[in-house]
């Protein structure tokens, strides 16, 4: 049985006119011989009557804070009524397909709600209805514990459904299906110009939704990663290829061209800095080792306090001044709190932004990071903060002007246009 996984986003599934393109792909891809798992998300975006966003709001209205618990339990509905609608209309237009939760298809996960992990899944149910010829609709984002408790997977989890599925399933292929044509060379709401990429490697796509390409879920590309199984990127509203995300072993076999520098620029908004500072003295040599070793003293106790606070943070620095990070927004409040408790000293920055060059190709390139920092200086953007690893070059930016820093970007590397990586060395050089 060659099994076929297709997930539709939240704004695929939002109108009738949506769902009906959605249909065509499904029976596209029966024509085609496989034997289809449909995932699905929650119908529509925050507003829409049965997002997940809007079910948060509705009960946060009502109750305050609702219990994990019951929230979790709440928030699956969403997925459960696109199921159960889905299903219906394929049914309507001729396809045989039956709806399943998470549970009903054998989801098993922990019992973190709101961020729960898949543990395994057990296919047996799924695999009795696709081999009587029926597609499957599961529900995306929601799964059960041991003991009976309904979870959901957080922030995109319904890529991660269908890729946990692709897996226990051993699909050929696992179809993102979203809103737009495929992986992009930048948000395509934020540049104009952003072009799609055809074929991206694991870790190209890993790192871009790692640093906020929300196209897909960093985990869904793990999961498939984990088991080289392809996925692509396609849009709903079109029959059109996408992008197709593969291993680099594929990329040696000349299927994807010469290895980019840079594969796009990422955002994520709405980011705190905070520094927490150390008292400053002039220092003589041994005084700065001194005052190294408590700078690091004071990271250790700051990120113990966050992390029990539970506070994620990222764009860690420290040096002699003290340590500086980010956090996100939402979660200032409990991380003040917790520094209170150590008498830290704060400057905290709101409306801040971090812009990510990344590319698997730029370690060692010299001159990425000239080239960022000249253009960003051109702009006359402010760097409040910068950091890199071997496959992306981060810079923190005032959240107004988070879409100049990202357009400027992706023209300073060029990204509008295909260019080989010979000619991305000499551009930098
Ligand atoms: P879905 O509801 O289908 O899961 P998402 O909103 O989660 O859709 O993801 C699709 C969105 O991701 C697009 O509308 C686009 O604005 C955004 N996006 C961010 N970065 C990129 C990128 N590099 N390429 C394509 N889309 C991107
Ligand atoms: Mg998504």
């Amino acid at each position: 049985m060659r099994v076929l996984v297709q997930k539709f986003g939240g704004t695929s599934l939002h109108t009738r006119e949506m769902r009906k393109h959605a249909i065509e792909h499904v029976r596209e891809a029966t024509k085609e011989g496989y034997a289809v798992v449909v995932v699905v998300s929650a119908m529509g975006r925050k507003g829409d009557p049965y997002a997940t966003d809007t079910l948060i709001s509705r009960a946060r209205e009502v109750a305050g804070e609702v219990p994990p618990r019951e929230l979790d339990l709440l928030l699956s509905c969403g997925e459960t009524i696109s199921a159960a609608i889905f299903a219906a209309e394929l049914n309507a237009s001729g396809i045989q397909a039956s709806a399943l939760t998470g549970w009903q298809a054998g989801i098993e996960t922990d019992d973190s709600f709101g961020d729960a992990q898949i543990l395994r899944i057990r296919p047996q149910r799924i695999l009795d209805l696709l081999s009587q010829g029926i597609v499957v609709v599961v529900t995306g984002f929601q799964g059960i514990t041991d003991s009976g408790e309904v979870t959901t997977l957080g922030r995109g989890g319904s890529d991660t459904t269908a890729a946990a599925l692709g897996v226990a399933l051993g699909a050929e292929m696992v179809d993102i299906f979203t809103d737009v044509d495929g992986v992009m060379t930048a948000d395509p709401r934020l540049v104009d110009e952003a072009r799609r990429l055809d074929v991206v490697t694991y870790n190209e796509i890993f790192n871009l939704a790692y640093q906020g390409a929300k196209v897909v879920h960093p985990r869904a590309v793990e999961v498939v990663m984990a088991h080289n199984i392809p996925m692509r990127v396609r849009q709903t509203s079109s029959s059109t290829a996408g992008t197709l995300i593969t291993s680099v072993t594929e990329m040696d076999r000349g299927r994807i061209g010469p290895a980019r520098l840079v594969t796009g620029i990422a955002h994520t908004a709405h980011l705190v800095q905070v520094k927490v500072l150390l008292p400053q003295a002039s220092l003589d040599d041994e005084e700065q080792e001194e005052r190294t070793r408590q700078a690091l003293e004071l990271e250790a106790a700051v990120f113990q306090r966050m992390a029990s606070a539970g506070v994620s943070v990222d764009f860690i620095n420290v040096n002699t001044l003290g340590t500086s990070f980010t956090i996100a927004e939402e979660d200032l409040s409990r991380a003040k709190a917790a520094l209170e408790e150590i008498h830290a000293v704060l400057r905290i920055r709101s409306g801040c932004a971090k812009v990510s060059v990344v590319g698997a190709g730029m370690h060692g390139v010299p001159g990425v990071m000239a080239k960022i920092v000249t253009a960003l200086t051109k702009t006359r953007i402010p760097i409040l903060q910068s950091a890199d690893s071997h496959t992306t070059i981060w810079c923190l930016v005032p959240q107004e002007r988070l879409q100049e820093a990202v357009v400027t970007l992706h023209d300073a590397f060029e990204l509008g246009k295909s260019i080989t990586l010979t000619a991305a060395r000499e551009a930098v050089s």
